[in-house]
């Protein structure tokens, strides 16, 4: 009874009340795919793929049209052997990632409500609580540093995350402002591969000197380019962060093996969740940090790496936001929110 009867893909769209912008894109809407896994008991899971071309090189239209090809790979497959799926679907890993990240959860979602254990309890029950941050997109200097502050006074998030990578010398302005601005919190300082090696350990430099509590400085440099980022993770005070760089766990391996990073920032729309598993196990032999993030995704794909979070408690930091950064007419996350505090 719990064989998958079908999968189906719906196409949603969610606007961005302000135009969210990083090095690289301006975000004004996502449209995300919604993934339905049902099961010949009439159970149903659900999933969410929220695209990167940026990222992963994906196009909605043909993400779209993988919905037959899906049913025939794994239509009839138990979701009680869910490893076997994952394996099925294990060549989405290089073409359409999100699409792996959303159909591998809809099945671990449809095995939990068939067995009515909740599916970070499935990987692993870890914690049943974590925090996540709250992001700044690049804008002027001002309007960065009154958003950081509503965010870190109001709404009491105590780790932001701070997009920079367009210009160097404005980077650093912006920084020192936001860090005097809001004394005592961390900053997860996002560069997009914005910068060169040079800049990114000018920048790092500056800011260190002026006493800004950068926790971790992601991405500063091109996604392709090892020496440099292992470069800058020399010759920066700061922990560094790979998230463009890392997208499969052959990525994450080759990047632990040449010494570039500190941390990891596993998403489940570049990795699924078989990749993120073992990632995870990859960090932990090898003392590497990690954070989640997210692309943009709505409550249905937060949802995913919150469960994710939770059963692995494998995370330093957790940046799982853009459901809130959206407009979404109803919330339908499996989890409790309260600022920063999010609760299963
Ligand atoms: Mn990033």
């Amino acid at each position: 009874m719990s064989k998958i009867k079908k999968v189906a893909f719906e196409l949603k769209e969610y606007e961005f009340p302000e135009p969210f912008k990083i090095t690289g894109a301006i975000h004004t809407k996502a449209e995300n795919i919604e993934i339905t896994v049902e099961l010949e008991s009439g159970t149903k899971g659900m999933g969410e793929a929220s695209y990167s071309y940026r990222v992963n090189g994906e196009m909605i239209a043909s993400l779209l049209a993988m919905e037959n090809n899906v049913n025939d790979m794994i239509k009839g497959v138990d979701v009680k052997d869910y490893r076997k799926i994952f394996d099925i679907i294990d060549g989405f890993s290089r073409t359409a990632p999100s699409v792996k990240a959303g159909v591998q959860f809809a099945v671990l979602d449809a095995l939990s409500a068939e067995i009515g254990v909740p599916v970070y309890q499935i990987l692993g029950g870890s914690t049943n609580r974590i925090k996540t941050d709250k992001t700044v997109g690049i804008d002027e200097l001002e309007n960065m540093v009154e958003k950081a502050k509503k965010y870190y006074y109001t709404e009491g998030y105590e780790t932001l995350k701070i997009k920079v990578g367009l210009d160097l010398k404005e980077d650093i302005k912006k920084m020192i402002a936001i860090s005097e601005a809001t004394k005592g919190a961390s900053y997860i300082v996002d560069a997009n591969q914005g910068y060169s090696p040079k800049e990114a350990i000018q920048f790092a430099d500056a800011t260190y000197r002026n006493g800004v509590n950068i926790v971790v400085f992601e991405q500063p440099t091109m996604w392709n380019d090892l020496d440099g980022l292992r470069l800058i993770r020399q010759n920066s005070p700061f922990p560094i962060a790979a998230d463009e760089s890392a997208k499969s766990k052959y990525d994450a391996y080759e990047l632990i093996k040449e010494g570039c990073v500190d941390f990891i920032n596993i998403k489940l729309m570049k990795s699924g969740i078989s990749d993120a598993l073992a990632i995870v196990e990859l960090a932990k032999i090898t003392n590497t940090k990690l954070m989640i993030g997210c692309m943009s995704e709505s409550s249905v794909g937060i949802n995913q790496s919150v469960h994710f979070a939770a059963g692995t408690g494998a995370f330093t930091y957790h940046d799982l936001d853009s459901h809130i950064l959206m407009e979404e007419d109803e919330f339908r996350g499996k989890f409790k929110q309260s600022g920063q505090e999010i609760t299963l």
